[in-house]
């Protein structure tokens, strides 16, 4: 079998190797595609190198068909499509308080212990999702990062008929303003990246460029006043910070979906005044990823559109070498068959 891995600085490598047999409680994947996270990107950087096994197989957001099964495995047979949720809460503790998803010793599947990044891949049956025989292969691959959305719009608390402000027009922003409109919410996205707004504007979302227009003013505007019921901010810069506690109105909810890797400064006065709630979001639970199964299955939304390229995993490295200079697509997948 194929697979790859990322050795440091900047490189991949891709090797032959022996398929292993799933061990007690396992199953062997056949990886069908596998989409390129910014966390990967991170790690092929090199930003995360001290928290990676050097050298090692990434990658977490995929899809695939189940190609054997371990002793002990009752719930899936081989020919099963599933994705992975790829969170190893084995170590919860009682003071986790029952939120094994951010359990204390949490560990990430495809950071932390070997990921999908090959063509065939082992994993725990426990973080598995059964997906439908005619389940899209390809579309199925963007349920990670469409999880991340359906946790963040859930953590919202987010009603039908409300007004939502999405800082940031990257893949998971304009995925939470995809789930955030299909629960009937008056969505707008603001962004300044071109390429960005021109594919938002595709997937038939409402765009404002913060360089050329107050999103303040354009809000309030939209809102006959009201301004936003949520705000999310997905950008991570301080640009957003400062306009999430101008753009939410009274008793506005702020999730925070960026990693703001250091403290910054907010206008905590604004959550005195206007009541303001901040909502801290981080990847998902079982419930979000039974939403997005959902969601891909009924293929209503312009999920297709999202996936701009696909590329043999044997191209792994050109792959990330593309992102690099290319920084302004949306989800590139691997197909780990060729
Ligand atoms: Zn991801």
């Amino acid at each position: 079998m194929m697979a790859t891995q990322y050795e440091g600085n900047k490189t991949f490598t891709i090797f032959e190797k022996e398929k292993e047999q799933p061990s007690k409680n396992e199953v062997r994947i056949k990886v069908a595609f596998v989409g390129v996270c910014g966390t990967d990107v991170h790690i092929y950087h090199g930003m995360m190198d001290k928290r990676v096994n050097i050298p090692v197989t990434i990658g977490h957001e995929m899809s695939g068909v189940i190609d054997a099964v371990g002793e002990g495995v009752s719930d899936f047979v081989i020919g099963d499509k599933v994705v992975v949720r790829p969170l190893d809460d084995r170590k919860v503790k009682p003071s986790d308080k029952g939120f094994n998803h951010i359990c204390e010793e949490l560990k990430f599947i495809g950071i932390d212990s070997p990921g999908a990044m090959q063509e065939y891949w082992n994993v725990p049956a426990f973080v598995l999702h059964k997906l439908n025989n005619d389940t899209d292969l390809k579309l199925a691959a963007l349920i990670e990062p469409l999880s991340v959305a359906t946790h963040d719009v859930r953590m919202s608390g987010l009603q039908a008929g409300e007004t939502v402000v999405i800082l940031g027009g990257g893949p998971i922003g304009l995925l939470i303003a995809l789930v955030a409109k299909e629960s009937g919410a008056q969505v707008i996205v603001s962004e300044i990246n071109e390429t960005r707004i021109a594919k938002a504007k595709e997937l038939g979302l409402t765009t404002v460029n913060p360089m050329q227009v107050d999103v303040v003013a354009y809000v309030k505007e939209q809102t006959e006043g009201r301004l936003a019921d949520v705000v999310f901010e997905v950008a991570g810069v301080q640009s957003a910070l400062d306009v999430m506690t101008e753009v939410a109105g009274i008793r506005g909810r702020i999730v925070m979906v960026a990693i703001h890797g250091e403290k910054k400064p907010v206008d905590l006065f604004k959550f005195f005044w206007k009541e303001l709630k901040l909502i801290g979001a981080r990847v998902y639970e079982k419930e979000d990823y039974e939403k997005s199964i959902a969601l891909i299955n009924a293929n209503k939304l312009p999920f297709e559109a999202m996936i701009t390229d696909v590329q043999p995993l044997s191209n792994i490295q050109q792959v990330f070498e593309n992102i690099d200079k290319n920084p302004d697509g949306m989800k590139v997948l691997m197909d780990c068959s060729l």
